[in-house]
């Protein structure tokens, strides 16, 4: 078969999954009570960070994923701030990240005014390669009593943040394992992974933190929101206080103990949430079925699909092919685009932002080969059911 032809067997199949028209990326889904709980807050008045639905939220969030505790934020990103403050990450430290990957960690890492270190990918997982943290931590790590260090450049290394990337559980529990032995918390970037477990545990609860978002492209979304979580009790009060402009508990008086965020998730966007975790599992069902569905076209195309590892469940957030060039990926991506079907490659490489461009970065071979092959396919909850 041409590459011509199986670009019309892929696009065929993404119009029988989702019809005609333009087919986005990933669109919401609201088709329960959405409009319901957004209306009780305006009624109620309860339409900023003081409300019932924030509490509620969190604890479906807790408790859908087994976390101690759930501390809901006004995005992503501030979770991640949050997390790398509370984990002690400081000026002129190091943090432990991946090349491929969404800049929001890399932000978030700066906003501290730490470096990002980035290390390469697995090539089946796309996430954070627990052997390429290994032999950076054997070549350049030294555990002194004050912390882990940096032979080579003599900054302290505070943290590691790796990432779900597309939903797909990377080897978090490996991970975790090589940077106890370095005393290097772990902050998982789980926000495009809600639903996905590695081995039956939810990702973003093997570290000190894990972090979620709900913007408007993710599995389900708040508008704009993010979510703290942690086993930890005192972490989850630090957490709680920090993003809350560190306010004291007073019946009248403003007292503030430290310099703390406005960071904490409004009632809205709350409520929004409590609507949408409702109808998660019928969600994470269906795009399992899309999921299913480009798979077997795959094979039958002899297409490589990302797939989650034996024993893990992906959340299938964004379905990817790995082509065999960056010629045939650009021949899709202008193909699909012109014919109304929205494809997108993966972000460019973070040292290849120029903000990043002078970190350290450990040759990052799988990163650099998946960056010129992959395609992200259409992975919204189709408007119509579909048929496995
Ligand atoms: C979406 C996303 C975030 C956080 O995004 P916000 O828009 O701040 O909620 C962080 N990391 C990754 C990998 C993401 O995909």
């Amino acid at each position: 078969m041409s590459n011509h032809q199986v670009f019309e067997r892929i696009l065929s199949e993404v119009r029988a999954i989702y019809g005609d028209g333009l087919v986005p990326l990933h669109r919401p889904t609201f088709s329960g009570n959405e409009k319901r709980y957004l209306t009780d807050c305006i009624d109620s008045n309860f339409v900023s960070s003081v409300g019932e639905r924030v509490t509620e939220f969190e604890n479906r969030i807790a408790e859908y994923a087994g976390a101690g505790f759930a501390i809901a934020t006004v995005n992503g990103t501030a979770a991640l701030h949050a997390a790398l403050q509370l984990a002690g990450v400081k000026q002129d430290d190091e943090v432990i990240t991946q090349a491929l990957t969404f800049v929001a960690g890399c932000n978030a890492i700066r906003y501290c005014g730490a470096e990002p270190v980035f290390l390469d990918v697995s090539l089946d997982t796309f996430s954070l390669s627990p052997d390429a943290v290994k032999q950076f931590l054997e070549t350049r790590a030294e555990v002194r009593p004050g912390g882990t260090y940096n032979r080579k450049t003599g900054r302290r290394l505070a943290a590691c943040v790796p990432m779900h990337t597309f939903g797909i559980p990377g080897r978090i529990d490996e991970i975790v394992k090589i940077c106890r032995d370095y005393s290097i918390p772990v902050i998982e970037d789980a926000a495009e992974s809600l639903g996905s477990y590695r081995a039956g545990q939810h990702t973003g609860t093997f570290g000190m933190f894990g972090t979620l978002s709900f913007n408007g492209n993710k599995v389900i979304t708040t508008g704009g929101g993010g979510m703290l979580l942690t086993n930890d009790r005192y972490l989850a009060e630090k957490a709680r206080h920090i993003t809350t402009t560190a306010k004291v508990p007073h019946g009248y008086e403003f007292v503030h103990d430290e310099v703390g965020y406005n960071y904490r998730m409004p009632n809205l966007n709350a409520a929004l949430g409590c609507a949408q975790m409702e109808q998660l599992q019928g969600m994470l069902d269906t795009k399992a079925t899309v999921a299913a569905r480009y798979q077997s076209m795959a094979a039958t195309l002899g297409l490589q699909l990302a797939a989650p590892l034996e024993g893990d469940t992906s959340n299938f957030w964004l379905n990817a092919v790995v082509l065999s060039s960056i010629a045939e990926r650009d021949e899709l991506l202008e193909y699909s685009n012109s014919h109304n079907i929205m494809m997108r490659p993966v972000w460019r490489l973070m040292p290849h932002l120029t903000m990043y461009a002078r970190c350290y970065q450990d040759g990052l071979r799988n990163s650099l080969w998946l960056e010129e092959r992959i395609v992200n396919l259409p992975s919204s909850v189709p408007e119509t059911p579909l048929r496995a």
